[in-house]
């Protein structure tokens, strides 16, 4: 791999799942994506790519630390050559009158000198609209919906420029529905305007999937937006469509086959896990861990890495620590739900790393919390985005990896159809 040229979309996710579903967003949308755990070492080697996802864990940390975190991500960014940097929230705008958003928005504006900022959370395809500032999830208003009660970020008000303005130091106005339908020059003119009254930034409806493509066009000629997924994919389009990024086809960003063996590890409980799990037992060999021995000892991951060491030369196997509802929480009364998760995660973390010693260079993990423990314990610095196997799940090549070049699928829980991990195999070359 070469020192990239410079990328042409950066962007600062707050928090993982919600940068994986950006990434795999504008790897749909033909840019070639990595997605970075964290903000990278300033070394860090990419591929070519045309899009950086810098993944934090900021959205409910302490205003001031979210805040420094970004900036640092946002540095390096610009250091690599995006000339725009989306900060990427929750499409439910989760946030408190303290933050994380407005102070976010508030530095990284600072830091580049942007005149207004275009803000929305609305990804129509997934039932997010904003109308007259106002965020719907679904049929209904932001403080009708289940975010209400949401245990960290309750959401009260669903008038996103009251909502932001609470949270920053700048002022906040609105493009309206019927300035955007007018078009990008409409837009511009409305931006100029709000620059004009010292606006800092503006909340913009977006009602119909065509809406993100005219803020896509417009705000792709600042330095920074905040949004979700769907102004992200407005991003996207607009660097194609303007020519600025050729698309890359699926097909011909997949790179080169990695080859060596093959491992599947699942820790997810889910239902759509355990039927996986049932199919794949026709197609490959299954080892169904003890839970209690794992949390009364080392010796089961010694039993499965014994156990995998003798099959792995004749094809893949899998490895799983799933049990039905019954039996998880027949495990949690003996041991406590923490104490038994932890240790379980932990085990499959421990197995991931002697396998990967060993040979692995494939990797098919299924359970969202378990994919993380197993990534945090390979310390993979960052993804390059390809090939979707199942909705929201792609195959991901391992940038600036220890064990060199690697390919991984991370399934969270009921993602997947019932054969996940077959279908998974079949891309990961
Ligand atoms: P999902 O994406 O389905 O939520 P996660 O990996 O995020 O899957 O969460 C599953 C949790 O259940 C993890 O903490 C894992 O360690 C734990 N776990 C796995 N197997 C068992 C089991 N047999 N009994 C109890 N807990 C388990």
């Amino acid at each position: 791999m070469t020192l990239a040229a410079k990328i042409s979309l950066g962007c600062i996710a707050d928090d993982y799942t919600g940068a994986s579903d950006l990434a795999n967003t504008l790897t749909r949308a033909g840019l070639r994506t990595v997605q970075t755990i964290g903000v990278p070492a300033d070394d860090l080697k990419l591929p070519e790519v045309d899009a950086v996802v810098v993944s934090l864990k900021s959205r409910s940390i302490e205003a001031g630390l979210a805040v420094s975190r970004s900036r640092a991500a946002g540095k390096w960014l610009r250091g690599r050559g995006a000339s725009h940097v989306l900060f990427k929230i929750c499409s439910t705008f989760d946030s408190t009158d303290a933050g994380n958003i407005g102070p976010v928005m508030d530095a990284l504006r600072a830091d580049c000198g942007e005149a207004v900022v275009l803000v929305t959370p609305a990804f129509p395809e997934t039932g997010r609209t904003v109308y007259q500032g106002n965020l719907f999830v679904g049929a209904v208003p932001l403080n009708e919906s289940p975010l209400k009660d949401h245990p960290l970020n309750p959401m009260h008000d669903s008038n996103l420029v009251r909502v932001l303005a609470r949270q920053s130091k700048t002022q906040i106005d609105l493009v309206d529905l019927a300035t955007l339908t007018r078009g990008a020059e409409a837009v511009r003119a409305r931006l100029a305007e709000l620059s004009g009254k010292g606006i800092g930034a503006a909340i913009i409806d977006a009602v119909f999937d065509r809406d993100l493509e005219t803020i896509g066009l417009v705000a792709v000629e600042h330095r920074l937006s905040v949004g979700a997924s769907g102004i992200g994919l407005g991003l996207a389009r607009a660097l194609v469509s303007t020519g600025k990024v050729k698309s890359a086809t699926t097909s011909s960003d997949r790179g080169a086959a990695v080859g060596g063996q093959a491992a599947c590890l699942a820790g997810s409980c889910s239902q759509a896990t355990l039927q996986q799990i049932a199919n794949a037992e026709r197609v490959m060999p299954v080892l169904h861990l003890d839970p209690d021995r794992i949390l009364t000892g080392p010796s089961e991951t010694q039993r499965a890495l014994d156990w995998a060491k003798e099959r792995l030369s004749q094809g893949p196997v899998l490895i799983a620590s799933s049990a039905t509802p019954a039996d998880v929480a027949a495990l949690q009364a003996r041991h406590g739900r923490d104490a038994a998760g932890q240790a379980i995660e932990q085990t499959m973390a421990d197995i991931a790393e002697s396998l990967v010693k060993s040979g692995v260079r494939r990797l098919i993990i299924a359970g969202g919390e378990t994919s993380g423990a197993v990534v945090d314990r390979l310390r993979i610095p960052g993804f390059l985005v390809g090939a979707e196997i199942a909705a929201g799940v792609p195959v991901l090549r391992a940038v600036g990896a220890e064990a060199g070049d690697m390919l991984l699928a991370l399934k969270s829980g009921n993602f997947g159809g019932p054969e996940f991990f077959s279908d998974a195999l079949g891309l990961m070359r």
